[in-house]
């Protein structure tokens, strides 16, 4: 009994029962990691995931914007300077509103 507490154990990140910090695989569960991954923790994939598809959208949501404040900006104006100053403004203005719109949704699904 002192023997496997004295014994340097970690707790199976899998089943929670103490393995030997030298085992390879955790002889309860058969987990290939009883420490548990060393860089990340149990739930960090998953948030990882979700963290990427938030970046991903709020870059798809602000350039579609800034997209369509470009276009609109191009559209409205027949002179060529005025139509690259307004193509960028409002394509600014799309981005700048694209940026909390794709935030506000990435708050929306945590
Ligand atoms: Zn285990």
């Amino acid at each position: 009994m002192s023997e496997i507490s004295n014994m340097r154990t970690v707790t199976c990140h899998d089943c929670g029962k103490p393995v030997s910090l030298s085992a390879r695989a955790c002889p309860v569960c058969g987990s290939r990691e009883p420490a548990g991954p060393v860089r990340i923790g149990h739930r960090a994939p998953r948030k990882i995931g979700i963290e990427r598809l938030n970046d991903r959208n709020l870059a798809v949501t602000s350039l579609a914007l800034g997209l369509l404040g470009a276009c609109y900006g191009f559209a409205t104006n027949t002179g060529v300077m005025s139509a690259i100053f307004f193509t960028a403004l409002y394509g600014f203005i799309g981005v700048a509103i694209g940026v909390p719109i794709g935030f506000a949704s990435n708050l929306i699904r945590h």
